[in-house]
């Protein structure tokens, strides 16, 4: 594979550059809306330009399951069948180990899944996991890893990071596109040391911390980053999954991080909470009723050029489904605004002013999930 990542601009250890994929090139540090079933939830995919959405992140395995691979096929691959021509990542579907409805037992070749749909047991192995992805068409495959929940023996852990390092190197050799390692470890420092060392051995054109944000304190976790990152190589792209919070997004960015992706922003606007340059703003609040003010002075997106908040407020009160599509609309166009601001203080070296205004409106309580 040739080189897929340009650094184009640092700043302390945040880095702006460009992503390539066969279906276009992504600015970085790049935020993907999640998609796990094909679907960013209530955005069809022409608003996706509007909203500046490069790349989003779908779910191999739930793809998988439902609605098949052989439907997607028939469409001519995931891009067709979604209607999306920019980059479309993959997950492998390791993570799904932490979900107890499908999780059902390990082996060394694979993970025991029961399919949702089904009931039936399923044998999930790397060469499954890659076999998936090609044939949908991912343009960025994740390898297939081992997941454990924070709070397991040093031994399981020890366990986990070999299978993921032999899993990935099968890996590696069925995936015929772009891939990402993940680099696991727990919380176990000379656990994080070994596990980066042996994935980034592999041939992967980039690398994911995994394992983290699985119930250890938040302390913890970023103590863990920050030290898991300093261990991967610095030309290629790395992928922290599932961190999505303004403040938290740009503290990933300093240390080093280039892809984001969350449900973050687009649970919250379904449970009633805008993001904003002034803080988040439960839509729910009575006080609300009579502000004919825009959610975001700051904002351009459709939602905030055409309404006020007292009538988005009116729709959420009556559970009216036009408020879930305006405010989700709202949030991804925000974190957009955010990443692109990031981008521009990257090359400015003006992250840290960024960061603490940040701080200053989502350092309280703008973290919930
Ligand atoms: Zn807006």
């Amino acid at each position: 594979m040739s080189e897929i990542f340009k650094i184009d601009a640092t700043s302390g250890k945040a880095r702006r550059g460009f992503l390539y994929t066969p279906h276009g090139s992504v600015n970085t540090p790049v935020f993907m809306p999640v998609a796990t079933k094909g679907t960013i939830k209530t955005i069809p995919s022409w608003d996706f330009k509007k909203l500046r959405i490069e790349m989003i992140i779908s779910n191999a395995f739930h793809i998988y399951v439902r609605p098949g691979i052989d439907v997607i096929k028939k469409f001519g691959g995931i891009h067709e069948f979604i209607k999306f021509y920019g980059s479309i990542f993959t997950d492998s579907g390791g993570f799904q180990m932490s979900n107890e409805d499908f999780y059902a037992g390990i082996r060394e070749n694979g993970i025991i899944f029961r399919e949702p749909v089904s009931g039936n047991k399923l044998l999930y192995t790397p060469e499954l996991s890659a076999e998936i992805q090609n044939s949908i068409g991912s343009d960025i495959a994740m390898s297939l890893d081992y997941v454990l929940p924070y709070g397991k023996s040093k031994r399981r852990m020890y366990e986990a990071v070999k299978l993921t390092t032999r899993w990935s190197k099968i890996f590696r050799e069925k995936r015929s596109g772009i891939a990402f390692g993940i680099v696991q470890g727990g919380t176990f420092r000379d656990l994080r040391e070994i596990s980066a060392s042996e994935i980034t051995d592999i041939d992967f054109e980039g690398f994911a911390v995994g394992g983290l944000s699985m119930g250890e304190p938040k302390d913890v976790m970023m103590d863990i980053l920050g030290y898991t990152l300093d261990l991967m190589p610095e030309k290629k792209p790395r992928y922290f999954m599932g961190l999505g919070s303004p403040l938290d997004i740009i503290e990933g960015v300093l240390m080093g991080i280039d892809i984001f992706d969350s449900v973050f922003p687009t649970r919250n606007a379904r449970h009633g909470l805008a993001l904003t340059w002034k803080g988040p703003i439960n839509l729910r609040k009575n006080v609300l009723k009579e502000n004919f003010g825009k959610l975001d002075d700051e904002c351009s997106c459709m939602t905030c050029n055409n309404y006020n908040i007292s009538y988005i407020h009116h729709l959420f009160k009556e559970n009216e489904i036009l408020g879930l599509y305006l405010l989700t609309l709202h949030n991804i166009y925000f974190m957009m605004d955010l990443m692109e601001k990031i981008r521009e203080s990257i090359e400015k070296n003006t992250l840290n002013s960024l960061h603490e205004k940040l701080k200053e409106v989502y350092g309280k309580n703008g973290n919930k999930q």
